[in-house]
């Protein structure tokens, strides 16, 4: 399988390529069908797999999809994870292909300046990648609003649990429209994860690797 068997733009396929990726990791093969498909989905997948790509590229093809891009205000992906660390990685996944397209990419997470954070959201973007606490902080200060979101991922679904942000993810799920797509990553499947994800997914795929 390669990544022109998946339908990317050419521009995106240039990007990919820019990267050094030559062809879909295993949890990429997995999940970017059912993604395009505009299911819901559990991925069970460890850092190292390349499963911010598989969330990172089919966000980025649906924010493309979107007709008057710039018309409208807040977040289309909304992607959180548990640590500023984390975030930030998948900040940098995602400007990788975000170079040329135009998407606003904005991180959100603690450690970083409030003020600057909320001016860089209410200048706009289409994409935010938060940890659960400085996002909350940001929709209470109305940074931002999450009227235009249609992609909720939720990174490392366990280690968000573990840190205790269990009802910030289902406050943020319950500000986005519910007929959303939710992709939910997790490297292990206790019971609090799986009722978490018969709540706030619906009918998802489950791929493992
Ligand atoms: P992740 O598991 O998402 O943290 O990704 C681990 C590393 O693999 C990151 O450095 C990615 O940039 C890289 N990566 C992701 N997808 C691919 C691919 N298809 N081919 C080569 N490297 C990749």
């Amino acid at each position: 399988k390669t990544f022109e068997d998946c339908g990317f733009s050419t521009q995106l396929l240039n990007s990919i390529a820019k990267q050094g990726y030559e062809k879909p990791t295993p949890i990429q093969c997995q999940a970017l069908p059912i993604v395009f498909s505009g299911r819901d989905i559990i991925g069970m997948a460890k850092t190292g797999s390349g499963k911010t790509a598989a969330f990172v590229l089919p966000m980025i093809v649906h924010i493309m999809d979107q007709p008057d891009l710039k018309k409208e205000e807040g977040p289309i992906g909304v992607v959180c994870a548990p640590t500023r660390e984390l975030a930030h990685q998948i900040y940098l996944e995602t400007k990788k292909f975000c170079k040329s397209n135009g998407i606003r990419v904005s991180a959100v997470y603690g450690g970083m300046s409030k003020l600057d954070q909320f001016k860089e959201l209410k200048a706009g973007c289409e994409i935010v990648i938060a940890t659960p606490g400085r996002l909350i902080d940001m929709l209470k200060m109305k940074a931002l609003n999450m009227l235009r979101a249609t992609y909720l991922v939720l990174d490392e679904a366990d280690r968000m649990f573990d840190l205790g942000f269990e009802p910030q993810i289902r406050s943020i799920a319950g500000q986005i429209r519910p007929d959303r797509q939710t992709l939910l990553f997790s490297a292990t499947m206790p019971r609090k994860i799986e009722k978490l994800a018969r709540e706030i997914l619906t009918d998802p795929v489950r791929v493992t690797v």
